[in-house]
């Protein structure tokens, strides 16, 4: 009998066993490093004369592994074996999907540690940021794997007398999944095994940064016993091998997470009917946020303080959901701010390696290069508290940057940086800080720091956004309890780790056949 559904509790590194643990793994990651990663396409392991490397972005001597790179005859293979796989695997019962997902998560759970010392080296996460992305990965799978049982029950139909009526949810067909680097276990499992689980085969295209942690997923998967083509393991540049994928006419849906501009395109691509497709391609885009948390003058002004240091900046700043807009009512703006400078300044920017390093490195070269552009055009826009440049080390070291005094009209108000940097808006009463809260393309998350009830419910209604937290920060959604996606150009709001994500994947069949 299946228990019921709970979240995945987050490691206590103030525990001398469970630090010497994640040390541990760490050391036996470390051991691992260089190595390199095939292209897997059904029973076959690919190499090419095209690599990627990851390289660990808090010690750029570092390389974390090697992974093949795909080409469009690759693509190509990996389509047709998802296609004729997909045969087999629709007829899988919805319970022995499920038990996959089940195996692959008592797999995870085992090597916890592990899966997260590899995200610490490979993208540049703490401790207890890199423990809560590998949680989430084994919520998906509990939650997906339990839905999925939940939603292959019949559902309930009116009846009427004569006949028997039955509707049932049924597979899609191949999906292209091409998730983001910043959650690199937890949206790549989420995504890939909502699509399996509903009975679909899938062709995975991986984000490069991180092209290693989804080959390890890979290896538990097959662990497992998920049988070969059901997912195709296919690193490769986003532009050549995710568009070829995107574009043929075989591909039933896309499941996207990732960028506007790339989730834009590929909606585009995909609206294009091509000779020998036979259906609408559905697209699942989970795009950017320019994500705010409102401080109201009856605050508490602490917690509104924390909300926004911890929002804003950990992880650097790299989540989708990342507070880079802090809206404070102008009576107790100087004190918010003052509160949010003191603490960015004593932030420690370091190697991840080590637990007491607050914030690490951003991804790559391109993410260091356009934060510290972004940084630039901010000190033309408002007037630098904190930070404002790079941090030593030798990896993407960026300091920690807080802006005042930001017109909401400004760039870096309106397009996302996605780094540790925040911009300070000051709202002359509540009703201005939600509207300056609305003014972006955006509407992934939000949260709202008041004690006023009726502020709350005006909130409620107002904010324009997928997420919206109160009295909390607007980061840390966890499956099952807080279904995730956004608003307007944040997305097409599909609620990852909620009741309705597999129908996304699935198309509802209805029987009916007279007695
Ligand atoms: P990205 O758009 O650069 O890349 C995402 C994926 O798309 C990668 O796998 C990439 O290789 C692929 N890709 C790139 N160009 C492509 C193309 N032309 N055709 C097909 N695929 C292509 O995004 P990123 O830098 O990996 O991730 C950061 C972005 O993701 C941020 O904007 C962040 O807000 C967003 N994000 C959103 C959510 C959410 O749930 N809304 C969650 C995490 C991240």
């Amino acid at each position: 009998m299946l228990q019921e559904y709970r979240n995945e509790p987050f490691t206590d590194f103030s525990k001398e066993e469970n630090y010497k643990a994640f040390q541990a793994a760490l050391d036996k990651v470390q051991s691992e490093l260089g190595k390199e990663y095939e292209i897997i396409i059904g029973d076959e392991r690919i190499k090419t004369d095209r690599t990627m490397k990851s390289l660990n972005p808090s010690n750029l001597d570092q390389v974390v592994g090697v992974a093949y790179e795909a080409n469009v005859e690759l693509a190509e293979k990996a389509m047709q074996v998802a296609l004729s796989t997909f045969d087999t695997w629709k007829k899988y019962s919805p319970a022995a999907r499920a038990r996959i997902l089940f195996k692959t998560s008592a797999i995870m759970r085992r090597r916890k540690h592990e899966f997260s010392a590899w995200m610490v080296l490979e993208a540049g996460k703490s401790w207890a940021e890199a423990d809560a992305d590998t949680a989430e990965a084994i919520d998906f799978m509990e939650f997906y794997g339990r839905e999925m049982i939940r939603i292959s029950e019949s559902q309930p139909l009116t009846r009427i007398p004569g006949e028997d009526n039955e509707l049932t949810y049924i597979p899609l067909g191949v999906g292209v999944v091409i998730p983001p680097w910043n959650f690199p276990l937890a949206i790549t499992v989420g995504m890939t095994t909502a699509a399996i689980v509903s009975g679909n085969t899938v062709v995975l295209k991986p984000a490069s940064p991180t092209n290693v942690i989804a080959a390890k997923f890979m290896e538990i998967l097959e662990e497992a016993g998920c049988p070969s083509g059901v997912v195709s393991y296919l690193p490769g540049p986003g532009a050549e091998v995710g568009e070829y994928l995107v574009t043929h006419p075989k591909t039933r849906f896309i499941s996207f997470t990732g960028s506007r501009a790339v989730g834009l395109r590929i909606n585009e691509l995909a609206a294009k009917t091509v000779p020998g497709q036979k259906w609408i391609k559905r697209v699942v885009a989970e795009m950017g946020g320019k994500d705010a948390i409102v401080v109201n003058n009856d605050a508490d002004l602490d917690l509104a303080v924390d909300s926004i240091v911890k929002a804003a900046f950990s992880f650097a700043g790299q989540k989708c959901s990342a507070c880079s807009r802090a809206i404070i009512h102008q009576d107790v703006y100087d004190q918010v701010l003052e509160g949010v400078v003191a603490k960015a300044k004593e932030l420690k920017v370091g190697n991840t390696t080590d637990l007491g390093v607050d914030l690490g490195p951003v991804v790559d070269d391109k993410a260091y290069n356009k934060i510290l552009e972004y940084i630039e055009i901010g000190k033309q826009e408002g007037r630098l508290m904190a930070g404002g440049g790079k941090a030593e080390g030798n990896g993407y070291y960026i300091q920690p940057t807080v802006f005042a005094d930001v017109d909401p009209q400004a760039r870096i108000s309106q397009e996302e940086i996605f780094g540790p940097v925040v911009a300070f808006h000051k709202a002359n009463d509540f009703d201005h800080a939600l509207e300056i809260a609305n003014n972006t393309d955006y509407g992934l998350t939000g949260a709202v720091l008041t004690r006023s009830r009726a502020n709350l419910e005006k909130a409620r209604e107002e904010f324009h956004v997928g997420n919206l937290y109160f009295n909390r920060k607007c980061t840390g959604a966890l499956v099952g309890v807080h279904p995730f996606g956004g608003f307007n150009m944040s997305g097409t709001d599909s609620k990852a780790g909620g009741r309705d994500y597999l129908l996304l994947f699935t198309q509802a069949k209805m029987v009916s056949e007279a007695l």
